[in-house]
């Protein structure tokens, strides 16, 4: 297995080496050169298994030799410890249509926890091989963050540094980041909005005197490692779901789309999955390109689902790599484009490609509350508002075999809970006391310099 970039398939890197990366230098994404396809034996007997042993399987096919079996086995069955949920991910029926797969049962209650707990394992021991150090940095629209927190707090050799949009999460997401006590955490909130926290993390890595200098390392989605433990749960829904329900619709509440790119690469290793759904709010980019061809940068608009408050979906360059067939050269200059002109467009191949693997729909902010007042009162659930969107676009594009990603915890957005059916959302007993710890923020204008110093005063220390 070797992995290229999606701007320059002539290089491969090892597991190893796209690791502690992240981001390539061209600026590109790395992607494995080809992906593993799975023999109808292997997914008969994949699908018997259990959380952990999915992992370890469809680790093992991306991995290679970076980490023996034990090692492996080890980070697997400590990443999962931590969860409330014995099956990890556990899916359960909403009604005879849908099915509800919960991703949320980790520590800070988003399906972040799921890779960020392992990633910061892998890292921690490919760092300890040769007792070196890193900066890891990550831009958050305000899950990515805790998860991250939860994840890197206290671990050797790292210090963590999370950008966040100032005012623009939920009081809960901030807490599960800023009440950490640890000193390897830096949590900075930056005067803008996510993509401006995202274009400072990319500007960080192209500057590359300075990422070298302090081994910077993104946990970012952009980071191929979260993308490819995301995959596992994909066959776990599988896995779970009844026999007699085949090749369901997978509905998955998208921001920077790479959630949903875990969900294809599952589906191209030859998992039965049959649509996947792009459900997202009024930052609807990605509906808009799969309805006009053109992939076109808008304003990024504040909704009461603020981890899809996205307007670049950075890792649908990732998929674009397929649709354009491999030519690196055709997919640099549509990227350039699109930092030249916020747009660019699919020719008709490409955008009958991408329509025959996806889906989309979006739903209103005042819809989502509707959504959520529905579900409560049919079902008794409480649905997150991110759920919610993709219970919508479910029931508008009216799928017969469904199974909705559930991404976050309602206790996590309080108030969208409240507008829709007026209590509050209670958090696990075991979350609670963010309300009553410290938080430790620095706030910084938006201007990648001052991230850069404060990041370099830390290293020299
Ligand atoms: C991050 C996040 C999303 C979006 O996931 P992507 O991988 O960025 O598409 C959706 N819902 C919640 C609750 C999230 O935290």
């Amino acid at each position: 297995m070797r992995y290229i970039s999606t701007r320059n398939n002539k290089e491969e890197y090892s597991f190893e080496d796209i690791l502690l990366k992240g981001l390539a230098d061209d600026g590109g994404l790395y992607i494995p050169n080809q992906v593993p396809s799975l023999s109808k034996d292997d997914l008969s007997e994949i699908l018997k298994m259990d959380y952990q042993s999915i992992a370890l399987r469809i680790i093992k096919l991306f991995t290679q030799d970076t980490f023996s079996e034990a090692v492996l086995r080890r980070m697997v069955n400590d990443s999962y410890k931590c969860f409330n949920k014995t099956e990890i991910t556990p899916i359960h029926n909403l009604d005879k249509k849908t099915s509800i797969l919960e991703l949320y049962h980790g520590p800070t209650l988003a399906f972040k926890d799921i890779a960020m707990q392992l990633l910061s394992r892998m890292i921690e021991e490919v760092l300890s091989k040769d007792n070196s150090k890193a900066s890891i940095i990550c831009a958050t629209s305000g899950d990515t963050g805790g998860a991250a927190v939860a994840s890197f707090a206290g671990k050797k050799n790292i210090d963590l540094y999370i950008l966040f949009p100032e005012g623009r999460i939920s009081e809960v997401q901030r807490r599960f980041m800023s009440t950490s006590q640890q000193n390897n955490i830096n949590v900075i909130s930056i005067d803008g909005n996510f993509d401006d926290c995202q274009n400072i993390v990319k500007s960080l890595f192209r500057d590359k005197s300075f990422s070298q200098s302090v081994n910077l390392t993104a946990v970012n989605s952009i980071n191929w490692a979260r993308i490819m433990i995301q995959i596992i749960y994909y066959f776990s829904a599988i896995a779970q779901n009844p026999k007699d329900k085949k090749n369901p619709d997978i509905i998955v509440p998208t921001g920077n789309f790479g959630d949903i790119f875990a969900g294809y690469i599952a589906k191209k290793m030859g998992l039965g999955i049959g649509k996947l759904v792009i459900a997202s709010n009024v930052n609807n980019i990605l509906e808009r390109c799969l309805n006009t061809g053109t992939y076109e940068i808008l304003e990024a608009i504040q909704t009461n689902s603020p981890s899809m408050d996205i307007q670049i979906s950075s890792n649908f360059e990732r998929l674009l790599y397929d649709l354009v067939n491999h030519d690196t050269k055709k997919l640099s200059k549509m990227m350039d484009e699109l930092a030249k002109d916020g747009q660019f467009s699919l020719d008709e191949a490409e955008l009958s490609k991408l329509n025959s693997i996806f889906d989309a729909g979006s739903i209103e902010q005042i819809e989502t509350i509707n959504i959520i007042k529905k579900i409560y009162n049919q079902h008794n659930l409480i649905l997150d508002p991110h759920t919610a969107i993709a219970a919508g676009v479910s029931s508008k594009n009216n799928y017969h075999n469904s199974i909705i990603l559930s991404t976050a915890h309602p206790a996590k957005f309080p108030q969208a809970i409240k507008d829709a059916i007026g209590i509050e959302a209670e958090l696990p007993l075991k979350n609670k006391n963010i309300f009553e710890l410290p938080e430790h923020i620095k706030n910084m204008k938006n201007d990648m310099s001052l991230v850069k110093n404060h990041i370099v005063s830390n290293f020299k220390r």
